[in-house]
Parts: structure tokens; sequence; C-alpha cells
């Protein structure tokens, strides 16, 4: 399951949670807000890579 990093606005605190791809939203442990935001995951770095698109060199000419 990926870890999710979320921050709460109301607390300002951090914390990570533990969630299926998708989900949304999610209760600050620390003072059960749920005006919280979901940070950049550090683990999965799916950056996108530029010019990825058109991998396949294979042109169907003639
Ligand atoms: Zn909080």
């Amino acid at each position: 399951m990926p870890t999710y990093e979320y921050a709460c606005m109301d607390c300002k605190r951090q914390f990570e949670l533990w969630q299926k791809m998708g989900t949304s939203g999610a209760v600050c442990p620390w003072c059960n807000s749920s005006n919280t935001a979901k940070l950049m995951s550090l683990c999965s770095s799916t950056s996108v890579r530029d010019g990825a698109s058109g991998d396949s060199g294979h042109f169907g000419g003639t």
C-alpha cells in the first residue's frame, strides 16, 4: 500500500497515511481535522520525463 503524506491546515502538522490509490481525504490524527492537504509522496518518484511521447519508433510508411 502506498504511503501518502498529509499536512494539516489547522495544526500545521504533517502525518503519513496508508491509503489505497485514488483515495482522497484524510483526517488529522492530531486534531481530528479534515482540513488536510496531500503532499507529494517521497517514495514513489514517478517524475514525468520530457520527450516521453512517441517511444515507438515504428512509422508505418509506404
Ligand atoms: Zn491537525
